[in-house]
C-alpha cells in the first residue's frame, strides 16, 4: 500500500503539511533529469543551484525521518524523464497511489495529467501551499473585464490579507495605496553599497558530473566560491540580511542602475521564492514587522514598494500565466523577427550598459529588475527581436528563470509581446531615461545626446525606429499617442536621419 509522492525541483517548500508526519508507507522522490536540464540552455548556476537545493532538501527531509528516493543525474535506473521516472519507481514500490504538487510550469502540469491518466494507480494532484492566489483567482477577480490590471489586483491583495492596512481593513495604511514616483531615483556616488550575503561552497563534483552528462550551459562559475542560498537556514539568513541592510533603501533605489555593483539594494530573494525555500507571506511581514518597529529608519514608500513586488507583481504575473497558457507562448503582437544579436550570450558590445548587464549575468546568473526591462529588454524590443528568441535567453540565463514568471515579464512586460495583457503599453526608452537612471552613459563609446551621426546612441535611433514602424498597432493607444506628436513635429529631414541611421545600425547589429 505505498504511496509514492513527486517533489519537483522548484517545490522545496519545507512548511508543506506532507511533512507534518512521517508515514513508513510514503516515499517522497526527487529526480535530477536530462528533460530539465536540456530544454533550454540553463546557466551553469542556475542547473548546479537547482540541483543542490534538491539535494539538500532531500537529506533534510531524511534527517527528518522520512523515506527518500533521490534520483542522481548520473543513476543508472535515471530514465532522464520525470514521468518515465515515476513509472519505474511505482512499479519497483508496488505503489498504489500516486501524489504530485500542482507544477507550476504549463508543460510539466500537461505531462503530469497525460501520464496520471494513463495509468491504472489511483492519483491526485495537490496544492503546493505556496502562492497566496489559487491559479484562477486573477481570472476569476476580472472575468467579463476587458483586461486585467495589475493595480486592481494588488488593492484587493492588500485587502484580503490585510497588509499595511489601517484598522477599517479597506483603507490603505497612510491613505495612499501607490508610492512608485516616490520609488524612482537615481543612486548618487556617495551611496555606500552593504555587503552581499555570500554562502560559499565548492562545487566541484556537480561540474564534473554536468560536464560528463554532457549538459549545455551558458555563463560562468567559480567552482570554489559558489555563492547562492540553497537551503531553508540560507534563505531565512538572506531575508534578514536584506531587512537589516537593503530594505530601508531599496524603494528609493528600486530603479537605479549602476557599474558600481550588480545587486544595489535589491533582495536576491527571487531564486529562494520561486523554489518555495521562502513562503511570499514571511517573506512581507518580515519586511512589514522590521518597518513598524524602525518606522524613524525606514521610508514607508520603500516597504509599499517592497510588498507590491511579493504581493502585487508576483502573485499576479501567475494568473495572468494559467489565465493565458498555452497561447501566451506564441504571442508576438509586433511580429517581430529579427534575431537576438549573438553578443547577448557573450556580453561582447561597445554599448556599455548593455556589455555591463549581460557580463554581470553570465558572472551571477542574476539582473536586477531595471537592467532586465530597461537596458537588455528595451533593447531586444527596439530592435524587433524574435520574442521566442528573447524568451528563451531570458529563461535560461537567470538562477531565478522559471516559465510563469519569466515568461510574464519577457513577453508580456518587456516584449509588448502579448499586445497589453500585462503592460498598458511597451517599455521603451531612449538614452535619456538609461543615463536618468544610472552611470552606464558616463564611460560609453557611443554619446547619448545624439540621435544620429557618429557615435550616437543606438537606442535613440531605434527608439523612433520602433514608434515609426509599429504606428498602426501603437497610435490609438492613450498612453503613447503624445510621442507621436513629437515625432510629427520634427523636421522630415531629421525623421530620414534617425530612420535611416537606425536601419544602417540593424546591419551593423553584430559589431555595435
Ligand atoms: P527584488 O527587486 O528584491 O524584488 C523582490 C521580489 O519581488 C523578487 O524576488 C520577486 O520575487 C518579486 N518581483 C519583483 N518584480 C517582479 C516581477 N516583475 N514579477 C514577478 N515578481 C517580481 N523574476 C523571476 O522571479 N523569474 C524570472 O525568470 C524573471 N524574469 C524576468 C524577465 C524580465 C524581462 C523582467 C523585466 C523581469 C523578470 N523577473 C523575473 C522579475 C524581476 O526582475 C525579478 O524577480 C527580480 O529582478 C529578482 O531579483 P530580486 O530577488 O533581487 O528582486
Ligand atoms: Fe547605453 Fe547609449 Fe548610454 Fe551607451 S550611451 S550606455 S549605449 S544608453
Amino acid at each position: 500500500m505505498a504511496t509514492l509522492r513527486l517533489i519537483l525541483g522548484d517545490q522545496l517548500n519545507h512548511r508543506h503539511s506532507w511533512f507534518k508526519e512521517r508515514d513508513d508507507e510514503v516515499i517522497y522522490v526527487l529526480m535530477e533529469v536530462l528533460s530539465e536540464t536540456g530544454y533550454v540552455r540553463h546557466h551553469l548556476q542556475k542547473v548546479v543551484g537547482f540541483f543542490l537545493a534538491m539535494r539538500a532538501f532531500s537529506e533534510q527531509l531524511q534527517a527528518q525521518g522520512h523515506r527518500v528516493h533521490y534520483l542522481r543525474l548520473d543513476d543508472p535506473g535515471n530514465r532522464q524523464s520525470i514521468v518515465l521516472n515515476c513509472e519505474a519507481l511505482i512499479e519497483r514500490y508496488g505503489v498504489t497511489l500516486f501524489q504530485y504538487q500542482e507544477p507550476d510550469e504549463w508543460r510539466l502540469d500537461q505531462a503530469l495529467r497525460g501520464f496520471c491518466l494513463g495509468f491504472s494507480v489511483t492519483s491526485s494532484m495537490v496544492s503546493s501551499e505556496h502562492f497566496l492566489t489559487t491559479r484562477n483567482t486573477l481570472a476569476d477577480l476580472f472575468r467579463g473585464k476587458k483586461g486585467y490590471l495589475m493595480e486592481t489586483f494588488y488593492r484587493e491583495m492588500r485587502r484580503r490579507h490585510q497588509i499595511l492596512m489601517e484598522p477599517d481593513g479597506v483603507t490603505p495604511l497612510t491613505g495612499r495605496w501607490n508610492y512608485d514616483a516616490e520609488n524612482r531615483k537615481k543612486m548618487p556616488k556617495s551611496v555606500v553599497l552593504p555587503p552581499i550575503p555570500r554562502f560559499i561552497r565548492k562545487v566541484e563534483e556537480i561540474i564534473v558530473l554536468l560536464d560528463r552528462m554532457q549538459v549545455q550551459t551558458i555563463g560562468q562559475l567559480d567552482s570554489e566560491r559558489f555563492d547562492w542560498p540553497l537551503t531553508r537556514a540560507e534563505a531565512l539568513k538572506t531575508l534578514e540580511h536584506f531587512i537589516q541592510y537593503r530594505l530601508a533603501a531599496f524603494g528609493m533605489y528600486q530603479d537605479a542602475m549602476t557599474q558600481r555593483d550588480w545587486l544595489l539594494f535589491h533582495s536576491r530573494l527571487s531564486f529562494c521564492l520561486n523554489t518555495k525555500l521562502l513562503h511570499p507571506m514571511e517573506v512581507v511581514e518580515a519586511c512589514v514587522s522590521y518597518w513598524a518597529a524602525n518606522a524613524e529608519q525606514v521610508d514607508f514608500a520603500g516597504v509599499e514598494g517592497f510588498v507590491r513586488q511579493i504581493v502585487g507583481w508576483r502573485e499576479y504575473m501567475r494568473g495572468v500565466y494559467w489565465a493565458r497558457m498555452p497561447e501566451y507562448a506564441g504571442l508576438n503582437f509586433f511580429g517581430h523577427k529579427a534575431p537576438l544579436p549573438s553578443w547577448y550570450w557573450t556580453g561582447k558590445t561597445q554599448m556599455n550598459c548593455l556589455q555591463h548587464s549581460i557580463k554581470q549575468s553570465l558572472e551571477h546568473a542574476y539582473a536586477h529588475h531595471i537592467q532586465r526591462l530597461m537596458v537588455t529588454g528595451n533593447f531586444a524590443l527596439l530592435l524587433g527581436a524574435d520574442p521566442d528568441q528573447v524568451d528563451e535567453w531570458y529563461l535560461g540565463i537567470y538562477m531565478d528563470a522559471v516559465e510563469w514568471v519569466e515568461i510574464t515579464n519577457t513577453r508580456g512586460m518587456s516584449q509588448f509581446a502579448d499586445g497589453g495583457i500585462v503592460g498598458t503599453k511597451p517599455y521603451v526608452s531612449s538614452a535619456n531615461y538609461i543615463h536618468k537612471m544610472g552611470d552606464y552613459c558616463e564611460n560609453c563609446t557611443y554619446k547619448r545626446d545624439l540621435k544620429y551621426g557618429k557615435g550616437s546612441c543606438p537606442f535613440n535611433s531605434l527608439y523612433w525606429d520602433f514608434y515609426h514602424r509599429s504606428r498602426s498597432l501603437l497610435e490609438r493607444n492613450p498612453r503613447i499617442g503624445m510621442m507621436y506628436k513629437v515625432w510629427d513635429k520634427m523636421a522630415e529631414k531629421e525623421q530620414k536621419a534617425i530612420l535611416a541611421q537606425a536601419e544602417m545600425y540593424k546591419q551593423q547589429i553584430e559589431s555595435l
